[in-house]
């Protein structure tokens, strides 16, 4: 027997409708290229995203169509989230940290038909035009005042793409299966897959951001959405802060610039926001040397790669600033688990405090998880025993994008396997201790890079900490311990070494400690381990031939 309850599909249409009725003077504001702060609402996001829809109709987007996006947080981008998926078309954000290659790679993988680029990223587009196959038109995102001098022909601006256009428009009854949009994850071998999430995925995975414990979103709260729209959706943010009617900022092309964020937080009144620990990092850095507190932000949401405890440690100590720990994948809306602290936390010793803290926590209702070892089978939730993570959920992709062929990922019916070692408590909170393929094997067992770069970082003088594993003659691979000194410190090997005797298991110790000026980053902000490993190819242990 069914239940006697409305079908009524799940589309984004709604969450727009919604906060159109019900939060369309919530402001928005933004830094853009040719802004230094742009102020707007929901109301007229909403205005403009009707006669987008109407200008992209004309442009000959069908449902299904591709549209591209290479832009920052900001206004317009918003606009394009809800017109582009709205209309049944899939909106395709890009990445523009990628390489070039990667670009376009993907803009032709994705056959996209139309797209809308920022100014300062317009030079990337003209460098790759002739390998830009599928694409028809491009608009870049600014008003006829502020366009760039381009060689390519036909540019149009954003605002007068939009500007003749009705501002009605009846938005299509969408199936909730519809892709709504597509984001590339680029992997550190082969070609990036496409991650095609559906209207569906997204308002099930909306609620879940909505959460107490989630993102934080209310009504009172102001967010700074430092998270990119063009990776994993902003983390859900630019669907959950206009449906609970939260006042969005957006740094624009400024995202990693500590004196903006920190002005931003100030002078728009921030409470909460949501980005990578890189970022933090350069935040904290700047409050510190210009003597600040970032009031009145009281809880920023961490993840993306392992947030080091000395990052949560200052903003709670320094700025009365509460720490969410999460983490995700693009292949999962992006949100798979959430550190919440429980009823009498602030009681537990400080050390039971910490190591809480520093985990990722436990999955989100709706995505269901298990640790399997190297042969499939499952492994105990008794905090010990690690293995790699495999998830399910209504929010979790199937497959990816036109591959071509099996995804090794998905090759357990009905599981995605997520390439991240963990280990998971018996009351499910889970413990990242690498990337599968990053993990160090150490005679037969396997050492924690995650957790060794967490204690290091921890160090007074050490500003950034990476572990990678180095081949060794007696025990396989041992870890080198690479570190970026804070501005004016020098720290020696013995100093750091002795820092995490009695912090970790004494053979876990690494071998060695190399001190450098900076540590390579990946296009979406986390340490690349790649590039390490490429940059210590011919490093040799001290005292071996
Ligand atoms: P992406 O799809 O590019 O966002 O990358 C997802 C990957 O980032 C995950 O598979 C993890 O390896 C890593 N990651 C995300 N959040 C965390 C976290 N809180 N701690 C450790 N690793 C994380």
């Amino acid at each position: 027997m069914h239940g006697l309850m409305m079908d009524t599909p799940l589309v984004i249409t709604d969450i727009m409708r919604h906060a159109d009725r019900c939060h369309g003077d919530t402001e928005v504001v933004s830094v853009t290229v040719d802004t230094p702060r742009h102020r707007t609402t929901l109301r007229e996001i909403f205005h403009r995203a009707r006669k987008l829809a109407n200008a992209l109709t004309r442009a000959g987007i069908k449902p299904g169509d591709r549209v591209a996006t290479l832009a920052w947080n900001d206004y317009r981008h918003l606009e394009l989230y809800y017109a582009v998926s709205c209309m049944g078309a899939v909106l395709h954000t890009i990445n523009p940290r990628l390489f070039p290659e990667q670009v376009a790679y993907i803009v032709n993988h994705a056959e996209d038909r139309l797209l809308f680029v920022d100014p300062m990223v317009l030079p990337l587009v003209e460098k790759l035009w002739p390998a830009l196959e599928s694409l028809e038109q491009v608009v870049v995102l600014t008003d006829d005042a502020h366009m760039p001098s381009s060689a390519l022909s036909d540019l149009v601006s954003y605002e007068s793409f939009i500007a003749d256009e009705a501002d009605s428009f009846d938005w299509p009854d969408l199936d909730e299966r519809a892709a709504s949009s597509l984001c590339y994850t680029s992997g550190t071998t082969g070609n990036p897959k496409g991650v095609l999430f559906s209207h569906r995925s997204t308002v099930l995975h909306n609620f879940v951001a909505l959460m107490g414990d989630s993102l934080g979103c209310t009504r009172r709260d102001v967010a700074l959405v430092v998270v990119p729209m063009f990776h994993a959706n902003s983390w859900g943010l630019a669907y959950a802060a206009p449906s609970i009617g939260t006042k969005m900022v957006f740094p624009g092309p400024k995202m990693g610039d500590g004196a903006t964020l920190a002005a931003l937080i100030k002078e728009e009144s921030i409470t909460l926001a949501a980005g990578v620990p890189t970022v933090w990092q350069l935040l904290l850095n700047h409050a510190r040397e210009a003597g600040i507190k970032l009031a009145p932000l009281r809880r920023v949401s961490v993840g993306g790669s392992a947030c080091p405890l000395a990052i949560m440690k200052e903003f709670v100590e320094k700025h009365d600033c509460e720490v969410l720990h999460a983490w995700g994948m693009t292949e999962m809306s992006p949100i798979g688990t959430l550190n919440a602290f429980p009823h009498g936390f602030e009681e537990w010793p400080e050390a039971e405090q910490d190591a809480l803290r520093v985990k990722q926590g436990q999955p989100v209702l709706g995505v269901q998880m298990k640790i399997v070892d190297d042969f499939g089978r499952e492994l105990p939730w008794d905090g010990k025993s690690a293995g790699v993570v495999k998830v399910r959920g209504p929010f979790v992709c199937s497959d990816y994008f036109k591959l071509g062929h099996p995804s090794e990922a998905h090759s357990e019916t009905g599981w995605f396997a997520t390439g991240d070692v963990a280990t998971m408590d018996p009351d499910g909170v889970m413990q990242i201790t690498d990337r599968a393929k990053d993990v160090i094997k150490s005679g037969g067992e396997w050492i924690s890079s995650i957790d060794l770069e967490n204690i290091a970082s921890g160090h007074p003088k050490v500003l950034q900490a990476a572990v990678i594993g180095i081949k060794h003659s007696k025990w396989d691979e041992r870890p080198l311990l690479i570190v970026v000194p804070r501005p004016g410190e020098q720290p020696t090997r013995e100093e750091i070494l002795g820092w995490l005797q009695g912090r970790i298991a004494r053979w876990w110790t690494p071998d060695d400690v190399a001190f450098v000026e900076s540590i390579p980053l990946t296009a979406t902000g986390k340490i690349s381990k790649l590039e390490l490993r490429k940059q210590f190819a011919d490093y040799v242990w001290p005292g071996a031939e």
